[in-house]
């Protein structure tokens, strides 16, 4: 997950591969909930593991259930079997829709029939989401529901501690023209209290009725078969128990699905692939944004399918535009308001009127965010119209997220703009509510320009701090880190291994320097997790070492070496971007690279720093060998001809003999800002 202050994308090319989704998140909580109120142990396979499955368990734990985490997407439940072992607690349920509606109801009646008496409440925005038509229906029912807040809206305590008499015997009327979570929050929560037949009215047309189907399905799953007249009136039978299924999968989500299938339909397949396939939801799915599907044909992708897989290749182009009622598909409507820039004509998505209570209000977000790409956004009550902005039009844009996984996900497919123009994510880490790795999951499967890929070259002297610069800033960033002076120490230490001499005289020999660079060019090295591994051996701390260092020094005098670990370098220049290390980055290895760092400082401040970091971990020097060791290194590494260490004409100098790491950091990552088309924003 990139938990950073925005995310940078490069424009992308092409797309090919094979993705796997998450959980489906409404699925997933669904699931843990009625996993709860049932009897005995259910194991979840395949959850989903974001903001809201964590939240919904959480609760779930406080109200005595027993949650136990058999892998990173198997949860075991043992559930309540309609008792309530805690009477009171606080809940805290974050931005879950999914988790506050059912929770609501659910311990609405228990408390109201057993004695209890629960609060529940969220961050700030899920106070401005509406829940009065849940807690009408709930009142209706007997139920003592009190707004902690403002009236509609949560904070709400349930239940007054007393068990207190339920009215199950006329219809409970709800309104379904909101949002569905009201409707599926009472249809989980009665079966608790089914001593008879107990009906249930919709007021006002049903929105979003294939969450409703979804609710449906799972209550079937766990023994409870809802009787249905039309989308108007539900029916719990009389004596309707939850049974545990034992054990039950999760779906991968359908919504999420939407950004995999729109990236097959609009992007080129990238070599060698046939373009995208998703693994986890096919047309078998329960979930009605699996419709998806039938919109982006519409647009023109090219879709095949089986029960668990998609796969999609870009059929029309550019896309059609499309005039659709998105009622069924309100979550992945959202993707096709950003397919549309890739239409020809305008494209309006109608009765999306829900999209103004979800994470934000997503038609005055959506409209804001495409206007600033350059497209022309018409929007209303409930409509949203777009019209693509001309291949001169495309602004470089910074897409503010709202706190809204969604826009953060269907945004990032503005990045194969016709223009070419870069994008930036804000708050990516938004994602985590349903996909914490979205971001990795696409970086996977498409491809970009390795010119447009930004690196950010720190150069420098030995013991200048480019390694800790490198790192901090890389983490602000998002990138990887080329740390090149690890591959020169890894050759080193490699002849070092293999027998090979490295000392000057033997370096003349030009038998050793050709078998130096095919030791090089076949170096059997791996980075993992932070370490690093030559064959099968972790050398983490080996090439850190003063004599790997000097030997590094040796070895990279020859052109032969420094020919042979040219792909290499090269090799790491990936999605989203790269800050490499070392002396030569900017000149000789990437020297189109966008900024270009120079950092140096005294060789006596650097000698002590060397000195400093030596003596914490444990080691033997003195100052005064340091000092030699390192004049000896940089007067090797700038006489040598080949590559000599110096600064890019291009490169900014910074000085840092006294400055400390953070002020360090800002600087660049000030000149970094500068040089982005989205200054200012
Ligand atoms: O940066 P570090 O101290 O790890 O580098 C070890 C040695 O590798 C340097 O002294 C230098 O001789 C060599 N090197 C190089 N070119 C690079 C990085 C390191 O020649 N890009």
């Amino acid at each position: 997950m990139y938990a950073i202050p925005f995310l940078d994308l490069p424009p992308l090319r092409s797309a090919g591969g094979t993705v796997t989704l998450p959980g489906s998140k409404s699925i997933s909580n669904r699931v843990l909930l009625l996993a709860a109120l049932s009897a005995g142990e259910t194991t979840v396979h395949d959850l989903l593991d974001s903001d809201d499955t964590r939240v919904m368990l959480t609760g779930l734990a406080q109200l005595g259930c027993g949650i136990e985490h058999l892998g990173a997407h198997t949860v075991q439940v043992r559930g309540l079997g309609g008792a309530l072992p805690v009477r009171s607690a606080a809940l805290f349920l974050g931005n879950a829709g999914t988790a506050m509606r059912p929770l609501t109801a659910a311990l609405a009646l228990l408390a109201t029939q057993l004695g209890g008496q629960f609060e529940l409440s969220g961050i700030a925005r899920m106070h401005e989401r509406p829940i009065g038509d849940l807690v009408d229906a709930l009142r209706q029912l007997g139920c003592p529901v009190d707004y902690l807040g403002q009236d509609g809206y949560p904070p709400l305590r349930v239940g007054h501690g007393q068990p207190a008499a339920l009215a199950l015997d006329t219809p409970i009327r709800v309104r379904g023209d909101v949002s569905s979570q009201f409707l599926t929050a009472l249809l989980l929560a009665l079966p608790l209290v089914a001593t008879r037949d107990i009906t249930l009215e919709v007021v006002g047309e049903l929105i979003s009725k294939p969450y409703i189907d979804i609710t449906l399905k799972l209550l079937a799953q766990f023994g409870v078969q809802v009787q249905r007249d039309g989308w108007q009136r539900f029916t719990i039978p009389q004596g309707s128990r939850y049974t545990s299924p034992g054990s039950i999968h999760i779906e991968g989500d359908a919504s999420s699905a939407s950004y995999f299938i729109a990236l097959g339909a609009l992007a080129p397949a990238s070599a060698g692939t046939d373009g995208i396939t998703i693994q986890g939801v096919g047309l078998d799915s329960i979930q009605g944004d699996i419709r998806f599907v039938e919109a982006a044909q519409a647009m023109g992708a090219d879709i095949s399918g089986s029960a668990n897989a998609l796969h999609i290749r870009r059929g029309a182009w550019p896309l059609q535009a499309i005039d659709l009622d998105c009622n069924h598909i309100p979550d992945a409507a959202m993707t096709l308001a950003v397919m549309a820039l890739y239409a020809q004509g305008t494209t309006t998505l109608r009765n999306i009127a829900s999209w103004r209570v979800k994470e934000t209000d997503r038609i005055a977000a959506m409209a804001c965010e495409l206007r600033k790409l350059g497209a022309t956004v018409e929007e209303g009550h409930d409509f949203i119209r777009v019209t693509p902005p001309t291949t001169d039009g495309w602004r470089a844009a910074s897409i503010h997220t709202y706190d809204d996984h969604r826009v953060a996900m269907c945004f990032s497919l503005a990045a194969f703009n016709p223009a070419r123009v870069p994008l930036r994510i804000e708050d990516p880490k938004c994602v985590a509510k349903t996909f914490p790795d979205y971001f990795e999951a696409l970086f996977g499967v498409v491809q970009a320009n390795a010119a447009d890929i930004p690196v950010l070259c720190i150069d420098g002297p030995t013991a200048s701090g480019k390694g800790t610069l490198a790192h901090r800033v890389a983490e602000q960033l998002g990138y990887a880190v080329l740390d090149s002076g690890a591959l020169y120490r890894l050759v080193g230490l490699a002849a070092e291994r293999a027998g090979i001499t490295t000392d000057a005289a033997s370096l003349q020999d030009p038998a050793v320097a050709t078998r130096l660079g095919e030791l090089a060019a076949g170096l059997p090295v791996r980075f993992a997790a932070g370490r690093i591994w030559l064959a099968d051996e972790d050398v983490t701390t080996a090439v850190r070492s003063e004599a790997a260092g000097m030997a590094a020094s040796r070895v990279s005098v020859l052109p032969e070496v420094r020919q042979a670990l040219l792909q290499l370098q090269h090799s790491f220049r990936r999605l989203p971007g790269l800050v490499a290390d070392g002396r030569d980055m900017g000149t000789v290895i990437f020297p189109d690279a966008p900024l270009k760092i120079f950092l140096t400082a005294s060789a006596e401040k650097r000698a002590q720093r060397r000195y400093e970091q030596l003596i914490s971990q444990g080691g033997t020097a003195t100052l005064i060998d340091l000092l030699a060791d390192l004049q000896a290194r940089d007067a090797r590494d700038t006489s040598r001809q080949h590559a000599p260490l110096q600064a890019a004409q291009d490169a900014l100098q910074l000085d840092n003999s006294d400055l400390g790491i953070e002020a360090s950091v800002q600087q660049v990552l000030a000149h970094w800002q500068a040089q982005r088309p989205f200054a200012g924003a």
